[in-house]
């Protein structure tokens, strides 16, 4: 086969010019391609635009037979089908918008062999007679899209989803299964692997990287502020402002407006009309900044989004990437920018105990905050963080344009900090939140302090000349940085970590970012 596939390849290359007009295959797509050329069952994890949908339907014309799409929308499937229509592809759907009479013409058509690539939903495949119709076509390749339907970790669990892989083993012939998803979280993964029964799957997570995004986290930035400051210099372009509220969402929006910028808003609560009106709005440009909570953009495609700002962090990395890659799809430049600020951990915890969920759940969401929040205090180029956390493969090079990347502020020497936080936590018998590590440190009179007798601790106000807030903060990028660890849960307790006992020993240093107070600063100079 290593000859074959890259002859196919070349095929695949001309046929990719010649149907779609693209010069070539992006970096992942060509992964996958020459994974389902090869004969292999393939998981493809892309974000949305990503271009799913050709690493399925290029194999589809190179292979003998029918390659089955089950895809879950209805209305993205009648698209598809018209537009491989209009590139002259033989490409039909089956779904509840037709009637019997067409359902069975077009399986005939597929019959007598003049499909290529036949569209329809997953609850065909609970159907029997539709299975018995669907065993007589020849088909070489079963492709699902959306993938993580059949996850009941995903955020769109259905059951229909289950019923693809008893279908693909009763077939007369086992058909390569190609499945695809934006959804790259461990346990979707796991279980799109083990649920849809792929036989020694190649695993491709690709496309999250994008060269042409500068992503950055900005902590302690006054958010409103930032917000209508870097609206006003970027009038002449569009952007998403994602808020964590409606309550935000309008006050941002009102704000925008009352500046005389051309916003839009768009969140639940507000009417079907009133909603479709801003999205249209904003797609034809008739509106330059969509102010919006996370209901807005599923299924949206505008290409030339220049900013994604998040007034608030998300509450994971998939929703992060998810929202924040809604930027630069035309591969152009362009920002995705984070604000943080650590009360929105507390949002988030909020927003995790109002949810009625059960206690794996929930110990899966705080583990996934946690995650999230290590990447908004990490030193580390943001990129190759985040594509650590994805599995994505990627060179040692950090990407040059993110907000770590920039960051001029100079590595300070911080160890002798961090050996008192360290001995702090020690001493704590890390058995307690970052909150109380800061307050003992700080040399604070708190409630909880005195009542353990903190105050009798011989790290008790070692760090009296800095912020509570300073050091908690300070804390955190060492939990970012990997010098500590958080346990799980609602009230997360500091854990020391193999770094943080070699600080301890004097055998590691540890360099921080840090902007110097005047007094900081001051007192370096004595
Ligand atoms: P997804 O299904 O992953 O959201 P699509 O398959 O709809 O993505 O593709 C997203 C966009 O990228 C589409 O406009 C598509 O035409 C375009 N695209 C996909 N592959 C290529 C390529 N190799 N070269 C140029 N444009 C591409
Ligand atoms: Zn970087």
């Amino acid at each position: 086969s290593l000859d074959i596939v890259p002859r196919q390849m070349e095929e695949a290359r001309e046929l990719l010019q010649k149907v779609y007009g693209y010069q070539d295959f992006r970096e992942g797509q060509k992964k996958i391609v020459a994974s389902v050329l090869e004969g292999r069952d393939t998981l493809g994890i892309m974000p949305t635009g990503g271009g799913k949908s050709i690493c399925y339907q290029i194999p589809a014309l190179m292979m003998q037979g029918l390659t089955l799409v089950i895809s879950p929308l209805i209305s993205l499937m009648k698209d598809q089908v018209d537009a491989l229509t209009t590139m002259g592809v033989a490409a039909a759907y089956i779904n509840s918008t037709l009637s019997g009479k067409e359902v069975n013409e077009r399986i005939r058509a597929a019959k007598r062999g003049e499909l290529k690539l036949l569209y329809v939903a997953p609850e065909r495949l609970e159907l029997d007679w539709f299975r018995a119709e669907m065993s007589e076509l020849g088909i070489s390749c079963v492709a699902v899209d959306e993938a993580h339907c059949v996850s009941q970790w995903g955020h769109d669990f259905r059951t229909s989803y289950l019923a693809i892989a008893p279908f693909v083993r009763e077939l007369p012939n086992r058909p390569i299964v190609a499945a695809f998803t934006a959804t790259a979280t461990p346990e979707v993964t796991e279980d799109i692997l083990k649920l849809l029964r792929l036989q020694e799957p190649e695993v491709f997570v690709t496309g999250l990287g994008r060269n042409n995004l500068a992503m950055s986290v900005l902590r302690g930035e006054n958010k409103r502020e930032f917000i209508m400051q870097y609206a006003a210099n970027h009038t002449h372009q569009s952007g998403i402002i994602y808020a964590a509220t409606r309550k935000e969402v309008d006050d941002l929006y009102e704000r925008l407006v009352r500046q005389g910028l051309s916003a839009g808003r768009y969140h639940a609560g507000m009417s079907d009309q009133e909603r479709a009106a801003m999205q249209e709005a904003f797609l034809y440009d008739d509106v330059r900044i969509m102010v919006a909570t996370n209901a807005f953009g599923m299924g949206i495609d505008k290409s030339n989004v220049r900013y994604v700002i998040h007034y608030n962090m998300p509450k994971n990395m998939e929703a992060y990437v998810q929202e924040a890659g809604r930027a630069g799809r035309d591969g152009e430049p362009s920002e995705c920018i984070l604000l943080f600020s650590p009360q929105d951990i507390m949002t988030q915890k909020f927003l995790i105990e109002q949810n009625p969920q059960d206690s794996e759940r929930k110990h899966n969401e705080y583990r996934k905050l946690q995650q999230m929040t290590e990447y908004c205090y990490t030193n580390r180029c943001l990129r190759n963080a985040m594509l650590d956390y994805f599995g994505e493969q990627h060179e040692d090079q950090p990407c040059g344009i993110c907000s770590s990347c920039t960051d001029e502020r100079e590595l300070v020497d911080m160890t002798v900090d961090a050996q008192k936080i360290f001995s702090c936590i020690h001493r704590l018998r890390e058995r307690f939140g970052v909150g109380v590590v800061a307050s003992v440190l700080k040399g604070s009179r708190n409630k909880k302090v005195l009542q353990y007798g903190f105050d009798r601790l011989p790290t008790y106000g070692m760090m009296s000349e800095r912020t509570e807030k300073d050091i908690s903060e300070q804390i955190n990028m060492l939990v970012a940085e990997g010098y500590l660890a958080l346990s799980e849960g609602q009230y997360p307790v500091v854990r020391l970590q193999q770094m943080a006992a070699e600080v301890l020993k004097g055998k590691r240093q540890v360099m921080q970012r840090v902007v110097r107070t005047v007094s900081q600063a001051a007192s370096a100079r004595t």
